[in-house]
């Protein structure tokens, strides 16, 4: 396994460079991206180019032993309050507050219908004899968008950063975001990639996506924000450099720990001042992959309308963990997917591909491009979905691949003792299709091996009563499994 695990950072440490020099747009950096991927045109002209500084050979070993960035609290609840708020601070009356968030995120919802409706209808519009419109059009001028303090003017392409500002001094450097703004009205798509620094599928998936876009012709306006967690990135970790998980403090909090001043401030500054949509991408986790597959709320409707627009894939029914950005957007008013494809460490073409196809069905569904495929769009396949778990420690080996279907019996896999040398199965429980698997690795008992999918329909899938609570992801042991439990909607994502 130490093989295995070294082996793979060795990868991610190539890749790492490769992406984040291509990101910010070196030359050599646009040649090693071309390498690795031909087709796909390298658009750049961006100014300002921030520096990664060179974290080459440093391994997760010395990550690990690294003084830690902020000295671990005795609570780690997220927003736990530092100290006694001040009486001025203390809310008057927590119902009124729910009452008047409740309205906000109405309010942000009607927008984002409103965005929606005016992209789909100019499309109709310019259906017809597009030529004699657009010359005839001139004086209606859309305005440029505002974000993070700078402007983007229509029909434009713009790298701005984000600065957490959670007083990091001279550490606090920006993290890029990348905003096509369209040269007509339509709705704000984010999307946003590595909130977990080592799923660097997502990354690719948002660069594919902004650079496939042609600003002149885009209704409304998309932000991309490849790495939202540059630090755990730059040291190949899931985590951020308290050792929590990002993905478990949204929206944060301006005065809670670092995770949630972070949180807090990406929610605040990106995702609520820009965003009408959001798809949110990740992997699978600690040493597991993903069929690529989508986890939306489908009670909300223009969640589920979201997912129509993906077209062919997977979905679980999911509200999110709590403190998800998928979950804290969509509470906050911002109807919000995660896609979910590979697995972490490692750049895999095909479901890098997968997930940016999903994403341009989604715009065109949007009305946002223009349709690029004129059959029809076949539907998503709905899951409920069951972990099934090693009983025994060992070596476990694979015996199905993602997307097969298995049924009651089937062996999925062997877990093998190494020093015994006796072997058991792990047979499936379930008739279905394997929407997550291990890979071959040493596992210890419990460990969740492979997930099963379950057919179903929407309708059964909205209608399942899910428990309002669920575990927050423990940060401080990378290597132990924490999170997945039997219910879909305890996915880490
Ligand atoms: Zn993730």
């Amino acid at each position: 396994m130490l093989l295995n695990r070294i082996s793979l950072l060795g990868i991610t440490t190539l890749a790492s460079l490769s992406w984040a020099s291509l990101i910010f747009a070196s030359e050599t950096a646009i040649t090693a991206g071309e390498e690795l991927d031909a087709e796909q045109p390298v658009l750049l002209e961006i100014p300002e180019e921030p520096v990664i500084p060179d974290t080459q050979g440093k391994s997760e070993a010395e990550t690990v032993a690294e003084p830690p960035a902020a000295a671990p609290e005795p609570e780690p609840d997220k927003g736990t309050p530092q100290a006694e708020p001040a009486p001025d601070e203390i809310k008057a009356d927590p119902v009124a507050e729910k009452k008047k968030k409740q309205k906000k995120a109405q309010a942000k919802r009607e927008k984002a219908a409103g965005a929606i409706d005016s992209a789909r209808s100019g499309k109709d519009k310019n259906e017809a004899p597009e030529e004699i419109a657009i010359a005839s059009e001139p004086a209606h001028k859309r305005a440029p968008f505002e974000l993070l303090g700078e402007s983007v003017a229509p029909a434009s392409i713009r790298h701005l950063g984000w600065q957490a500002g959670a007083g990091f001094g001279i550490l606090d450097e920006p993290t890029p975001v990348l905003v096509v703004h369209g040269k007509d009205e339509g709705p704000v798509l984010c999307l946003t990639g590595a909130v977990h620094g080592d799923e660097i599928n997502g990354i690719d998936v948002v660069r594919r996506v902004i650079h496939g876009l042609k600003p002149e012709e885009l209704q409304g306006t998309v932000v991309g924000v490849p790495i939202v967690n540059l630090p755990g990135f730059r040291r190949s970790s899931r985590y951020l450099p308290d050792r929590r998980d990002l993905n478990r403090y949204f929206p944060g909090d301006a005065k809670g720990s670092l995770a949630s001043r972070i949180a807090h401030s990406f929610f605040n500054k990106v995702i609520l001042s820009g965003c009408h949509l959001l798809v949110d991408v990740h992997t699978g986790s600690f040493h597991r992959s993903n069929l690529p597959q989508l986890r939306a709320d489908l009670r909300d409707s223009t969640i589920a309308d979201m997912v129509h627009g993906f077209g062919d894939i997977s979905v679980l029914q999911s509200i999110g963990a709590r403190g998800t950005l998928r979950r804290a957007a969509a509470e906050a008013g911002v109807p919000s997917v995660t896609i979910e494809t590979g697995e972490p460490l490692r750049l895999q073409p095909s479901e890098v591909a997968r997930g940016v196809k999903g994403i341009e069905a989604l715009m065109s569904h949007l009305g946002m491009t223009r349709e690029r495929r004129l059959w029809r769009i076949p539907q998503p396949i709905y899951y409920e979905s069951r972990w099934q778990r090693v009983q025994r420690g060992g070596i476990l080996f694979s015996k199905v691949k993602l997307g097969d279907r298995v049924s009651i019996g089937d062996v999925l896999g062997t877990v093998t003792d190494p020093i015994t040398n006796k072997g058991v199965n792990i047979v499936a429980s379930y008739n279905g299709r394997v929407l997550g698997r291990a890979l071959n690795q040493f596992v210890m008992p419990g460990f969740a091996a492979f997930h099963i999918g379950i057919e179903s329909s929407q309708e059964e899938l909205i209608n399942e009563i899910e428990p309002e609570e669920e575990a927050s992801t423990p940060a401080g042991d990378v290597t132990s499994e924490t999170v997945d439990n039997d219910r879909p909607e305890r996915l880490p994502e």
